[in-house]
């Protein structure tokens, strides 16, 4: 069998740990960091004795309090998470090229172009694990797997401080309730359910596409593979107008023309976007972007508008100044392959008989309700003038 070559680590209770490390006195107590017992705002992470008493990342402060009364509060220095973070990741890099961050303090890294640092896969693991340890002076749990999949599930049953790999990964997966499955969210948990769905088993026996589809979205890459290599390119748009413009609903008009256009070139080249970024530049020339990882891999139209629109928002509120642009991209693009439609796939085929009427029609034959402001507002110049596309870059 293929020797496993993705390697999870994630620091154990990590804001915690960095509190006892530089507080002994803390060791063992329950220890709760993001605020003080009556604050308001949540919990970021809770030390192991902590936890005992059903105390959660993401819960509010007083009913942590309330839990666990006799716990220790502190408020985060995240100054110090960061820099401790940072030399977290350093050590991983010397290891290997493809380390991935997930989060501050967990990671994916590829070991299997670094075998010759040591000729066992399982040896390299542990030397990585343990050299993170020493630099960060923290407890670190690692996964190996042939998936970042496997590698996150062997990782979360080596916790506290282990190390553990599947032998068989996509039996072991296979075995699992679909809830325990990465990837699954409430939703789609929701839906299975619905037909009856409950092991990982069940689903690929019975919804395949689904199945490849769910490991696809967290996963990218699929079952069969590490680390996903997207194809290196990516779609942008951007729109520079003739006049600043300050009224937001006219600004969604101009996104939502940007993505139309974009989901047509993804299903046109047979490909998957994984993120989208909106641009923004402002009437003092100054520029911002914000991206978003696409909830799975999609070229349909009402999922990258769904991504978007929060993403301009959250730019226009960054200055009280009119746009003179706004742009959109797509990128992390993967081919489509063999993925067929399926039931939760609805808004594709949708996108993809809208793109079939336009190839036939043109562009503009079917617009959206949200662009057709754009019309109204600038009725003589059709697209080519006012809506000319600046850049698509490949
Ligand atoms: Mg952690």
């Amino acid at each position: 069998m293929k020797t496993p070559s993705v390697l999870h680590l994630d620091i154990d209770a990590f804001f915690a740990a960095v509190e006892e490390a530089l507080d002994p006195t803390l060791r063992g107590r329950p220890l709760i960091v993001g605020g003080l017992a009556h604050e308001r705002g949540v919990v970021c992470t809770a030390s192991y004795a902590a936890r005992r008493y059903g105390v959660h990342s993401g819960m509010a402060l007083r009913t942590a309090a309330r839990k666990c009364p006799h716990a220790v509060f502190r408020r985060g220095r995240y100054h110090l998470y960061s820099r401790i973070s940072g030399q977290f990741f350093a050590c991983l890099r010397r290891f290997s090229p493809r380390v991935e961050d997930v989060s501050v303090d967990e990671a994916y890294i590829d070991l299997g172009g670094s075998r010759y640092l040591s000729p066992s896969v399982y040896e390299l693991a542990a030397r990585v694990q343990a050299e993170a340890e020493r630099e960060t002076g923290l407890k670190i749990s690692a996964g190996l797997g042939h998936t970042r999949l496997g590698a996150k599930l062997a990782c979360e049953a080596a916790k506290p401080g282990g190390l553990f790999w599947l032998h068989d990964e996509a039996e072991f997966i296979a075995g699992l309730t679909l809830d325990k499955i990465p990837g699954v969210g409430p939703q789609t948990h929701f839906v299975l359910q619905g037909l009856g769905v409950r092991r990982g088993r069940e689903l690929k026996a019975k919804y395949p596409t689904l199945w490849r589809r769910v490991f696809a979205g967290q996963y990218a890459g699929g079952m069969e593979r590490g680390l996903p290599e997207p194809v290196s390119r990516s779609f942008s748009r951007e729109t520079t107008f003739p006049n600043d413009i300050r009224e937001e609903g006219l600004l969604h008009s101009h996104l939502a023309y940007l993505l139309d256009r974009l989901a047509v070139q993804l299903l046109r080249d047979g490909l998957y976007a994984g993120r989208v970024e909106v641009k923004a530049r402002f009437s003092d020339f100054s520029t911002f972007t914000r991206r978003a990882a696409l909830p799975f891999p999609t070229f349909s139209y009402f999922h990258l508008w769904q991504a978007a629109l929060p993403l301009l928002r959250s730019l226009l509120a960054r200055r009280d100044l009119p746009l003179r642009l706004v742009g959109a991209k797509v990128d992390g693009l993967q081919a489509r392959r063999d993925i067929l439609p399926f039931f939760s796939l609805r808004d594709e085929r949708m996108t993809a008989a809208i793109a079939g009427v336009k190839e036939r029609f043109g562009f503009s034959s079917l617009r959206n309700a949200r662009s057709m402001l754009l019309e109204e507002l600038y009725p003589v110049e059709r697209e080519g003038m006012v809506l000319k596309t600046a850049s698509l870059t490949k």
